[in-house]
């Protein structure tokens, strides 16, 4: 019997040197909240999701273009899914994310309401391929 081989990585870069049947098998079955640990500590994801949906207005959100305002602190954040581009303008963004290619709290918060298999998609393009984390 052939046993399975089980991966269990701990970085974007090694994900990226898989084989794309390798990257599959990785995939396969990871959540989003799995996803969402390659790029923010777990305690910073808990932290994002008591953030109220209520707050989160959308704005745009089609194959291309999702553009959503959290409302009080008038924050917005565009995610451009063809031109791999995510534009957002929180501090911790604007020091941190760009720089280290993390997400800040309201994008884990994001990544955690939209349609699932369009998150994991983002999600996982995100891993493989670099985009690029601009300030709006
Ligand atoms: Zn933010």
């Amino acid at each position: 019997m052939i046993e399975k081989k089980v991966i269990n990585l701990k970085s974007i870069q090694e994900i990226r040197k898989l084989n794309p049947s390798e990257q599959n098998e990785f995939f396969k079955n990871k959540s989003i909240k799995d996803l969402l640990l390659y790029f923010m500590e777990e305690d910073y994801l808990e932290e994002a999701l008591k953030i109220p949906s209520k707050n989160i207005r959308i704005i745009q959100q089609d194959s291309i273009i999702k553009k959503y305002r959290i409302i009080e602190k008038n924050y917005i954040i565009e995610i451009n899914i063809h031109k791999k581009v995510i534009k957002h303008n929180c501090l911790y963004w604007m020091h941190k994310c760009s720089k280290r290619y993390t997400l800040c709290k309201h994008l884990g918060k994001i990544f955690s309401i939209i349609f699932e298999e369009d998150s994991k998609n983002i999600l996982k393009d995100l891993i493989l391929n670099d985009w690029n984390f601009e300030v709006i």
